[in-house]
């Protein structure tokens, strides 16, 4: 199948990658030239395990292209995905819908013969509704229907979800668009179910989705609080209530709070739409108020260890999650902006998002080139993120380099009694 996909970024390359790898003929149009430039050049614009050699394979292959084109991208697909970003309105937090607009008014002009417009974006409900009437309004005898099909990737996992995902969700209000989205799907039908739905409730299922695992999440962040006060363990907790079915143990880890490009956005976005619309989602806002409260705690958890009213932090892991490069909404970064009010002097280090850290931090904190460059002379050593190459740190090393031998641990990443073993005061969540 012939598919186009306007947005490049997080979801819109991986997707774009792992279609081409199912033998479709994909496009990807950008607005952003160096973007382009660089992927025609063979670089990657993101950082996503298993997406280099995908890309270089199906480019090597002549089955995917990228370009800044809309007519070039549009005007040969059977199906048009659209995945730029709706990122939080500045005051509302309402999801701005300003990037969607623009990519259903410009790709209005190019239609040519039936084609699908499929919102991969998170979009609030009734957008299906606009894009429609925004394309309708541009090209009144365009052949098209507009579709939604949520995406469920977890950066960091994002090819790994593409080929295995949990369901397929097609919000459609013709059975036409339905069937041809499905075909492109075929490749997983054996194994996972296709549902389709209206297209509004496959629009709500998508912010349904990420507002509950966002209050699961909370959830557990509480419960830590309570472990910490209680001399309960929430690993234990965690374990006990995972064993039951109806809860599951997925997303049961206590950190210093959800971050990321998506939840934090999602649940606003949620929570504004209820309001719009005259219901109460307390859940939702009770989530949202105390998440946003949690990164000032655990600032004041890792000031509280240190001892010192200007203590040297090092800092492990600047990503909102281990596996990406993305550092935008990252609880990492909240505390990092906290420990920075309350004059704290920080060193940090991640494996791969120094350099969008450094777009959003500046020159307000010190870049290490490696863990151990962290640790020199640190009154506290604060794990932020949890990358799989901070778990085998070698304490005794540590001990020699920091000035006070104290870990403050936001991810549970490190052995408990390891690090009490080698001499360290050390503080996890909820244990
Ligand atoms: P992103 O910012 O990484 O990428 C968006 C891209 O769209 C950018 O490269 C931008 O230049 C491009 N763009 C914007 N307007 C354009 C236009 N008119 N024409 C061509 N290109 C245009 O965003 P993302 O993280 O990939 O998220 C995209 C959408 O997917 C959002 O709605 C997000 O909520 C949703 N989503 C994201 C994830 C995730 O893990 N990042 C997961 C599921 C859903």
């Amino acid at each position: 199948m012939k598919v186009a996909i306007i947005g490049t970024g997080y979801v819109g390359l991986p997707t774009g990658v792992g279609l081409a790898e199912l033998g479709n003929e994909v496009i990807c149009i950008d607005r952003d030239p160096s973007k382009i430039e660089r992927l025609n050049n063979g670089i990657l614009t993101i950082f996503e395990d298993g997406l280099e050699e995908l890309f270089k394979k199906n480019v090597a292959q002549k089955r995917i292209r990228f370009t800044t084109s809309m007519k070039e991208g549009v005007s040969a697909a059977d199906i048009v995905l659209i995945a730029v970003g709706t990122p939080p309105h500045p005051i509302t937090k309402e999801a701005d819908m300003k990037y969607i607009h623009a990519a259903a008014t410009e790709l209005a002009e190019y239609l040519n013969g039936y084609t699908v417009i499929a919102t991969k974006s998170t979009v609030p409900v009734g957008t299906g509704d606009d894009v429609e009437t925004l394309i309708r309004k541009k090209n009144p005898t365009a052949d098209f229907d507009v579709v939604s099909l949520p995406e469920f990737l977890r950066e960091g996992y994002a090819i790994h979800d593409f080929f295995n995902p949990d369901r397929i969700i097609i919000g459609a209000n013709s059975e036409r668009a339905c069937q041809l989205v499905k075909q492109l799907y075929t490749p997983f039908a054996d194994k996972t179910t296709i549902l389709c739905v209206k297209r509004r409730s496959s629009e709500t299922i998508k912010y349904a989705s990420n507002a509950f695992l966002a209050m699961k999440i909370h959830y557990i962040n509480e419960m830590s609080n309570f472990c910490e006060k209680t001399g309960a363990d929430v690993f234990e907790v965690a374990q006990g209530m995972g064993l039951d079915s109806r809860i599951g143990n997925k997303f049961l880890n206590p950190g210093p709070g959800y971050g990321g490009s998506c939840f934090p956005k999602d649940t606003n976005a949620m929570a504004y739409m209820a309001r719009q619309n005259g219901v109460n989602l307390s859940l939702i806002e009770a989530t949202i108020k105390g998440n946003e409260a949690r990164y000032g705690q655990m600032a004041e958890k890792i000031l509280k260890a240190a001892k010192s009213d200007s203590p040297k932090v090092g800092v492990l892991g600047l990503a909102f999650k281990n596996g990406t490069d993305d550092c935008r909404m990252s609880p990492a970064l909240s505390i990092v902006q906290e420990l920075i009010q309350r004059n704290a002097q920080l060193t940090a280090f991640d494996p791969k998002a120094m350099d969008n850290a450094r777009l959003i931090l500046g020159d307000k904190i010190s870049y290490a080139p490696d863990i151990y460059e962290v640790m020199k002379d640190a009154d506290v050593l604060a794990i932020l993120t949890e990358w799989s190459d901070f778990k085998d740190i070698d304490l005794s090393k540590a001990a020699e380099l920091m000035k006070q031998k104290v870990i403050v641990d936001c991810r549970n990443l490190l052995n408990k009694d390891q690090a009490i073993e080698a001499g360290f005061e050390y503080q996890g969540i909820g244990r």
